[in-house]
């Protein structure tokens, strides 16, 4: 027998004769229309990638004949997908509201309308339009959350990461700052207070223990090299039963008494009171605040619902320093943030809440989803070989806050006769736009409470793509 990679046999050499040239099947009728919508580039690479594989497939003997009608199909598929945007959006059906990998908070129709202004034209970015001569862009950020949380001063960076790096290395690069080790936390990813503290210069001195932290603790820590007691709230986990760590008013009093600033890193970015919206557990940016803490920082993009971004609010020296700092200008924001930020935070201003997409989300009931669940079970039920049930289940923040508190959400469980949940999940994934869903004990499980109305028929839709 030959070898299968025998190119001397006859049969591999005629296939191989067949194959047009590239410049034939760039000149027929399909391939000429296609250039018109993708370009001249993209399909004369397509074109070349595809008889490549095409070749590679008849010499190891796994092709018969050569079709052109088939090679067409396959530059088209190929120069499509290239022509097509990587960032795609994507149904996400899994409950998880801000789902780090899906981008977190879906902004605001406010947010993208003042956006999409933004960035359209030109705008007074860094313009003081009184006085007709150049100004500051924390001008727009120093209004706003002065506006919201009656800060003295804030800065806005690309994501709080940076707005904890930046405050540390400028507060204190080279001295010593305190944290609890019950607050020594790592985010998803690859954010861990201990490795930001080193990057950013700052000493840290571990006080207390895991599960119980006293103001003594501190005290008992602070030298002549000490610049900074950091508070940091464990998002994603919750130390519970024999705790306790000092109220921030003790912090606060402790940090006078020596000269010494108070830090906090609160993370989700909740703003105001969420606790009727119910979220439980989530220190307001405004009690730090008040508390008399120098600077906290939060995300944008969790909680707050707005885009990604690192906000430092607090009193003015601090964060002037904070600004002065060289690495500020590195890791500053552009116009399309702070326009979708002040659009969102905007609507807190107007008490219109529900107008944030996280928040509104968050907010459904399973008396609100059940009903658009079944709606959707039925019509998944109607395809043969579907079995679309609704059952209770929970959602959650995601994030990294609010860890261990479920939204009772409705979900809708879907087999099918012979394809696996594993397969179902595959097929939605890989469906135009994508659907991201789950899968548990053998089923594809669907939580609408993420899913925009307009969305639910696309979805069923997908399951119509499936036989
Ligand atoms: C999420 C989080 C961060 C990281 O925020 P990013 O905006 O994702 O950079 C830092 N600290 C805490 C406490 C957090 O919850």
């Amino acid at each position: 027998m030959n070898s299968p990679r025998d190119s001397s046999r006859p049969e591999v050499g005629n296939l191989l004769r067949q194959i047009p040239a590239v410049d034939e099947l760039l000149s027929r009728e399909m391939l000429l229309e296609l250039e018109g919508r993708v370009g001249h580039r993209l399909v004369v690479e397509a074109t070349r990638k595809v008889l490549q594989s095409l070749r590679e497939r008849i010499l190891s003997g796994s092709l018969a004949s050569v079709s052109g009608e088939w090679l067409e199909k396959e530059i088209l598929g190929e120069a499509e997908t290239a022509a097509g945007f990587s960032l795609q959006p994507v149904v996400n059906a899994t409950g998880v509201i801000l789902h780090t990998n899906l981008g977190r908070a879906p902004l605001a129709r406010e947010a993208l309308d003042h956006l999409a202004q933004a960035a359209a034209g030109y705008s007074n970015l860094e313009y003081d339009l009184e006085r007709g001569e150049r100004g500051k862009r924390d001008a727009h950020t120093d209004r706003l959350f002065g506006q919201l949380l009656g800060a003295e001063r804030a800065l806005v960076v690309n994501n709080n990461a940076a707005a904890v790096f930046l405050a540390l290395n400028t507060l204190a690069e080279g001295s010593e700052v305190i944290v609890s080790r019950g607050e020594l936390i790592e985010i998803g990813g690859s954010f861990r207070i201990p490795d930001v503290c080193a990057k950013s210069g700052a000493l840290l001195r571990e006080v207390g223990t895991t599960n119980r932290t006293r103001s003594s603790d501190y005290a008992a820590a602070i030298t002549e090299r000490t610049r900074v007691l950091l508070r940091v709230h464990p998002s994603n986990f919750r130390i519970v039963g024999f705790t306790e760590r000092p109220g921030l008013d003790e912090l606060v009093e402790l940090a006078r008494k020596h000269r010494l600033l108070v830090m906090e890193d609160v993370g989700s970015g909740c703003v105001v009171d969420l606790s009727p919206w119910g979220v439980r557990d989530e220190p307001p940016a405004t009690l730090s605040l008040k508390a008399g803490v120098d600077v906290v920082t939060f995300s944008g993009d969790k909680l707050l619902g707005g885009p990604q971004a690192g906000i430092l609010v607090g009193k003015r020296e601090p964060l002037e320093r904070i600004r002065k700092n060289p690495l500020f200008r590195a890791l500053r924001v552009d116009k399309l943030t702070i326009a979708a930020l002040e659009a969102t935070v905007s609507l807190y201003l107007r008490g219109q809440l529900g107008s944030i997409p996280a928040l509104r989300m968050m907010r459904l009931s399973r008396v609100e989803i059940t009903p658009r669940a079944a709606r959707l079970a039925e019509r998944v039920s109607a395809r043969p070989g579907f079995c679309a049930v609704v059952h209770e289940g929970d959602s959650v923040m995601g994030g990294g806050s609010t860890p261990g508190q479920a939204l009772p959400t409705a979900l809708v469980a879907v087999t099918h006769a012979r394809h696996s949940a594993q397969e179902l999940e595959q097929m939605l994934r890989c469906h135009k736009p994508p659907i991201i869903a789950r899968v548990e004990e053998n089923a594809l499980l669907l939580d609408l409470r993420t899913v925009f109305e307009d969305q639910e028929d696309e979805i069923a839709r997908a399951f119509e793509t499936i036989s």
